[in-house]
């Protein structure tokens, strides 16, 4: 009798411990480090305030690019290119899942060193979707810039995805250390509306990989020998 009860506690605390480790599996810190550098909301850079319409987190190793950027969460590939400011970015959209309250969620990521995702990929929480550096408008460091955007329709697929929210919102239970640092960014542009998927100054993956050399170049992308993406890698759970 006594071992069938603690056998049952037994099995009892491992469903505990399953569940826990499943909902826990849901959203995932996007970098390698827990350093943030900068948080949403208003700031002052160079004696201007404009707001911050993501979180900034630094590199493991400060000043260092290629530390794996992961997906917060499941979701699908809306956009992966080349933005003037934004430099590699990833826009992902999270359709209403109860670990996000059942909002329809964007999440972006900016300033990446380079893109392993493409459009219309699947996503997990914790798939590698490319490295973090200092592209666009990065220049004072190596860092991920992380957006979250609500969706005001019912899916992320429209133009209207503006509605920047705090990304801590839904990253509220990791601990993370603040060290304001100058590893931030500063927007050449000033709407917010120009850091969706249809600025002018945002070339899709799709586009870019249409492009001569000597257009990538005009566009300002970095590397424009070197374009390329891992299509149809096979995602790793980190
Ligand atoms: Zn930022």
């Amino acid at each position: 009798m006594k071992k069938k009860l603690i056998g049952s506690i037994f099995v009892l605390v491992l469903c505990i411990s399953f569940a826990s480790v499943s909902l826990a599996a849901q959203i995932f810190w996007p970098t390698q480090s827990t350093r943030v550098t900068s948080e949403y909301g208003m700031r002052t850079l160079n004696g201007v305030t404009k707001m911050h319409y993501g979180m900034d987190i630094g590199a493991k190793t400060a000043g260092v690019a290629g530390d794996s950027v992961k997906s917060i969460h499941n979701g699908v590939v809306y956009s992966a290119g080349w933005h003037s400011s934004y430099g590699n970015v990833v826009y992902i959209n999270h359709n209403g899942s109860n670990q996000m309250n059942y909002v329809n969620v964007q999440s972006v990521y900016a300033h990446l060193n380079s893109l392993s995702v493409t459009t219309g990929n699947t996503v997990y929480g914790g798939t590698v979707i490319g490295t973090m550096g200092e592209t666009g408008s990065a220049a004072q460091g190596v860092h991920l810039h992380l957006e979250t955007r609500n969706c005001p329709t019912s899916a992320c697929n429209t133009v209207s995805n503006t509605d920047a929210t705090n990304p801590r919102t839904w990253l509220s239970g990791f601990i993370t250390t603040s060290v304001p640092s100058l590893e931030v960014e500063e927007y050449e542009h000033e709407s917010y509306s120009d850091l969706t998927v249809d600025s002018p100054n945002y070339y899709p993956y799709e586009t870019l990989v249409e492009m001569s050399p000597q257009e990538l170049k005009a566009i300002g992308y970095p590397n424009p020998y070197e374009l390329e993406i891992l299509t149809d890698s096979t995602y790793s759970l980190q």
